[in-house]
């Protein structure tokens, strides 16, 4: 693992990141490349692409395709599974049983909205926690077929929710000023090679 850090001066001075012609896992020759992007703009309204494609071979385009949908599909199909059913749990089942509605003063057709509201919310935090434990449960037994990689994947809630993105061979993440753009190469080789392209201080 080796760890370079890219300064990012201004949304309108993007660095032009070179990566070298050959697989940053293995070290073949390139048969294509994996777009990452990153919004770096500090306003909400207006985005600003940091984007750069670094290569991979074609036995590694294959694995990453693997361990991409390994990653998502789980994810979205549990978060969404969980949401539903932590609704309708909610719902129909452990808040029309709660004993306080009474006491607190709220009829039914007022109820019914509480329940609603607090059901929704209820739903998004099963969609969390299911998905990402549904996810960390199948990439635990996905393991022994993919190797320790998609273990050193953080879960998908996180890479979502930090500037993250995971591919064969590298790291990419930005600080959350986004001023800095670290990249963790796993072959300190191809670190070198990159920062000798780029100019970077090792
Ligand atoms: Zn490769």
């Amino acid at each position: 693992m080796y760890t370079l850090t890219v300064p990012i001066k201004s949304p309108r001075q993007l660095p032009k990141l070179v990566f070298p012609e050959r697989c940053l896992k293995c070290g073949k020759s390139k048969a294509g490349t994996r777009a990452i992007q990153f919004d770096v703009s500090k306003s909400d309204k207006k985005s600003v692409m940091l984007e750069f494609e670094p290569p991979l071979c074609k036995e590694c385009i294959e694995l990453e395709n693997r361990l991409e949908w390994f990653s998502l599909l789980p994810f979205t199909i549990s978060a969404l599974l969980s949401a539903i059913l932590g609704f309708l749990l909610l719902f129909f089942i452990i808040l029309p049983l709660l004993p306080f509605w009474d006491f607190l003063g709220i009829n039914d057709r007022q109820g019914r909205v509480v329940f609603f509201v607090l059901s929704c919310a209820g739903a998004l935090a099963s969609a969390v926690v299911g998905g990402t434990i549904i996810e960390f449960a199948l990439k635990l037994l996905a393991a022994p077929y993919f190797g320790k990689l998609i273990l050193s994947r953080p879960p998908t809630i996180i890479a979502l929710s930090r500037d993250l993105h995971d591919i064969v061979g590298l790291r990419a993440q930005l600080t959350s000023d986004k001023k800095i753009l670290t990249l963790t190469f796993e072959h300190e080789e191809m670190a070198k090679e990159f920062a000798a392209l780029n100019g970077l201080a090792l």
